[in-house]
């Protein structure tokens, strides 16, 4: 069986398509909204480069799920305005992920599988994901801790024998989650991508003190800019916002930011592991998880007091993907 995976973000959209494990095909279409016009011209671009094989399933990267769902589903008009009604918590990419959607329901007459990043945590219980502020914030707008980067978490998480583990996604986006018996006991973003571990360019985890003292001499959202976008390695080292540019760099504020990133991810697995009453495995995944030694020694070599087995283990999450869209439609 043919299975394409899309991820359709608001300026590219890339695609591979997978025969049971095997990539077939894959690219990336980019500057969407500027080259090729909108997100349906990209589909039939894609269309047109995978004309030689059959596509006999479509699975959809969706950013944010909400509360709606706990795992992949056929997509029809119901989730469709369900993964709509979720773009108020997402509305960068849950439009995007929509607008591909649309256009491969028309070119692709196949089943659409949705994978949500947010599913794998909604395993999560309430003590966890709920922020203490009034109640209402969370009945009347849905105001939690959702958690992303879920198929990576969970696919790496499934490579591994252990129960009781911490999973450290490590990449310009960085998030860890503490999984108990394949449940989310907690994980480090929140209700948006920009809580938790320092990042390239995200702050990660401040005092919300912060954005009123800053308020009072910059906008909103210049604020919501500086957080999202200059912030983590790069604001910290002004430099870069990659680590191969920082490891090694002899620049205090280079330096310092790279402490930080690896302070940062040191604390988060000591609670994740007192969480968890012990751990018996940690995973490194992700761009530097993956690639870079000396990062994660500088995070193990701090660790010795836990007695955990330590993994490198590469994500995959287009292939997770394909197999969750071939488990949906066949199960
Ligand atoms: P994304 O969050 O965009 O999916 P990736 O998981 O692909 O990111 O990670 C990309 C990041 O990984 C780069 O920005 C870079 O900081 C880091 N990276 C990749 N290779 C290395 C390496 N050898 N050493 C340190 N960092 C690396």
């Amino acid at each position: 069986m043919n299975i394409l995976v899309i991820n359709s973000g608001s300026s590219s959209l890339k695609f591979k398509l997978f025969k049971d494990d095997k990539v077939l095909v894959k690219g990336i279409i980019e500057r969407i909204g500027k080259t090729v016009p909108n997100h349906e011209k990209a589909i039939e671009k894609v269309g047109s480069l995978l004309k030689k094989h059959s596509v006999d399933a479509v699975g959809h990267r969706v950013v944010h799920g909400g509360e709606d769902f706990t795992k992949s589903v056929i997509i029809d008009n119901t989730v469709i305005k369900a993964i709509k009604k979720n773009s108020k918590l997402a509305p960068l990419h849950n439009p995007a992920n929509l607008a591909g959607i649309k256009a491969c329901k028309k070119l692709f007459k196949c089943p659409q599988v949705a994978v949500f990043d947010t599913a794998f945590h909604q395993t999560m219980e309430k003590k966890a994901f709920l922020y203490p502020i009034p109640y209402k914030y969370y009945q009347d707008n849905k105001i939690r801790k959702y958690g992303f980067h879920g198929t990576s978490h969970e696919y790496v998480y499934n490579q591994v024998k252990e129960k009781k583990v911490i999973t450290c996604h490590l990449g310009n986006g960085a998030s860890i989650c503490a999984i108990d018996n394949g449940k989310v006991i907690d994980t480090s973003m929140g209700l948006t991508p920009l809580e938790g571990l320092m990042m390239g360019t995200r702050s990660g985890d401040l005092d919300p003190g912060v954005i009123f003292q800053l308020s009072k001499k910059m906008s909103l959202n210049k604020i919501e800019k500086m957080l999202n976008n200059e912030s983590g390695l790069l604001g910290i080292s002004g430099i870069s916002s990659d680590m191969r540019d920082l490891k090694h760099n002899k620049n205090e504020r280079a330096k310092l930011a790279v402490e930080m990133f690896h302070h940062r991810v040191i604390k988060y697995i000591g609670a994740y592991a007192a969480l968890l009453k012990g751990v018996e495995a940690i995973i490194f995944t992700g761009g530097i998880g993956e690639n870079s030694e000396y990062n994660r020694k500088e995070i193990i070599k701090n660790l010795s007091y836990l007695k955990t087995k330590f993994y490198v283990i590469p994500t995959d999450e287009e292939k997770f993907i394909a197999q969750k869209t071939y488990l949906t439609i066949t199960t």
